[in-house]
């Protein structure tokens, strides 16, 4: 290990503070314990609570320009300090140094987006169609915010919630994913270097997440929650929230179809292709999860593909020259394993691309062809280097087969052309379509899905309102 692991303990109302118990994160290249994290109680959830619920007394009075300043700041740390970031999110998460280095970048640019968002939150002035009065609306920031992040992106999907909640004017409890908590931990204390007013920013890790969540889910003072997770966790803290009407953005799982078209472009689709499977191992919501190939180009498209998957370099993440670094654990990985197992019990034709060590989480690439739309690989997340291929010889067909599943965050369409390709995104059931592109996520759009993939939208103009309730006033001028 290169570096020194940044803080371990709990931050509560701007202080680090030590919990009675700690929990181990390891990595998952060689298993080691890479460091012990302080293990919140519940006590710790109320502390943070009491903590954020003051704080926002006096920072939800503080000016946008003020908050924007503090951000941007928070951009200048993590930009210098960029090695740091992949290092350490390689570490705990196990994917290649090229991922996490390309995540940190993206999670750096959530601060710069919302620290220029802060100052630009537009009200609304209008009369009423018969003039009978003004409206005048206006956005307050909610309150307290829960902040629950996943394993996969732990830098990125801490600032994609902490910038638009901070630019907003409110105070938070950030809770990480127990796999990878230290990255979190220190994207806040890079909001500290910053600036952020004590009991802003806390965060708090813990091996009880369902008890500790559910404690702050409990309390009157937090008035919303965003998730970022699976879709059955999101919806546990849904049936929470409905308790006290919280409420809620969820960013939840995806089962992503990937669709080429004929007439496409078959070498850019297989470019495209390797990005949208292989960002980030396979472990991303938006990973492309089946392939529906036209017939005219599907041997070549699988051909192709398979080589590309095959040229990877299987290794440690830290490695510079590994393109595929560990899953996050042996769990994980033999979770996916399982489901490779299952295609071929269902006639896919299953093929490893590369040999890979047996100790650490490492999984090799796989193309499985001959896959029927309706076997495993075609209704679950998968989550990891496996891509499924399904022929097909109508667009009817590939665009029906295309929505029929209960997610809805994102599609990848490849076409002769963009017209054709927009033609067809307009009739995917998803959040956002890529066309003749591998990757859509940018800071500056919106992001999020239909259906049950989620609520709300992080990103662009409609991430900071999440963390507003907008108010309208009456008036007779
Ligand atoms: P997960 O199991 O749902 O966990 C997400 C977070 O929720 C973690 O912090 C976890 O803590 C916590 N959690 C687990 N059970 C909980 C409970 N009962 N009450 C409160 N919190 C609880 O998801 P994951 O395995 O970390 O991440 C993978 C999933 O996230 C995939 O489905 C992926 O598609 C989705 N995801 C979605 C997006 C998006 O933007 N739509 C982005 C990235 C990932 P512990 O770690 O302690 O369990």
């Amino acid at each position: 290990m290169g570096i020194k692991v940044g803080p371990v303990d709990l931050l509560i109302d701007g202080v680090w503070t030590k919990s009675a118990k700690s929990f181990p994160v390891y990595n998952p290249t060689d298993t080691s314990v890479l460091a012990e994290v302080a293990d919140a109680t519940v006590q710790d959830a109320i502390s943070s609570v009491d903590s954020a619920h003051e704080a926002f007394q006096t920072f939800s009075q503080t000016s946008p320009r003020s908050r924007a300043e503090i951000l941007r700041k928070a951009f200048e740390i993590m930009s210098s300090e960029i090695d740091y970031c992949a290092e350490l999110i390689s570490l705990e998460n196990g994917k290649a140094l090229k991922d996490a280095k390309a995540e940190s970048v993206y999670a750096a640019e959530f601060f710069r987006w919302f620290s220029e968002e802060a100052s630009r939150v537009a009200g609304d002035f209008r009369y009423s169609p018969n003039r009978d009065k003004t409206i005048i609306t206006d956005h307050k920031p909610i309150g307290v915010a829960a902040l629950i992040t996943p394993w996969n992106f732990p830098a990125a999907m801490a600032t994609r919630k902490i910038g638009p909640a901070f630019a907003a004017g409110c105070t938070m409890i950030l809770k990480p994913a127990s796999e990878t908590p230290l990255t979190a931990l220190w994207v806040a204390d890079v909001m500290q270097r910053a600036g952020a007013p004590k009991g802003v920013v806390n965060v708090l890790t813990t091996s009880k997440s369902s008890e500790i969540i559910s404690t702050i889910m409990k309390d009157e003072r937090v008035k919303t929650v965003s998730f970022t997770g699976s879709t059955y966790v999101g919806k546990i803290l849904l049936h929470q929230a409905a308790d006290s009407v919280m409420r809620c953005s969820m960013e939840l799982g995806g089962n992503a179809p990937f669709v080429v078209l004929e007439g496409a472009d078959v070498d850019s689709a297989v470019a495209g292709a390797m990005v949208a499977k292989m960002r980030n191992g396979g472990a991303a919501c938006t990973a492309a999860n089946r392939f529906y190939i036209h017939e005219s180009v599907s041997k070549e498209f699988s051909q192709k593909f398979g080589a590309a998957l095959g040229s990877l370099k299987v290794g440690p993440g830290v490695n510079k020259d590994t393109d595929l670094g560990a899953m996050v654990s042996i769990k994980e990985r033999d979770k996916i394993v399982e489901l490779i197992e299952q295609a071929r019990s269902e006639g896919g034709n299953v093929v490893s691309t590369t040999k890979v060590s047996e100790s650490g989480a490492f999984l090799s690439p796989h193309i499985i062809s001959g896959v029927k739309h309706g076997s495993v690989l075609t209704k679950e997340e998968i989550f990891g280097p496996v891509a499924p291929i399904i022929e097909f010889q109508k667009q009817s067909d590939a665009i029906e087969m295309a929505n029929d599943t209960e997610y809805g965050l994102i599609s990848y369409v490849y076409a002769k052309d963009g017209a054709e390709g927009i033609k067809v995104a307009r009739q995917m059931d998803t959040g956002m379509v890529a066309i003749n592109r591998g990757i859509a996520s940018d800071p500056a759009a919106p992001f999020g899905g239909m259906k049950e993939s989620g609520l709300g939208r992080e990103g662009g103009f409609a991430g900071i309102h999440e963390f507003l309730e907008p108010q309208y006033f009456a008036v007779d001028l």
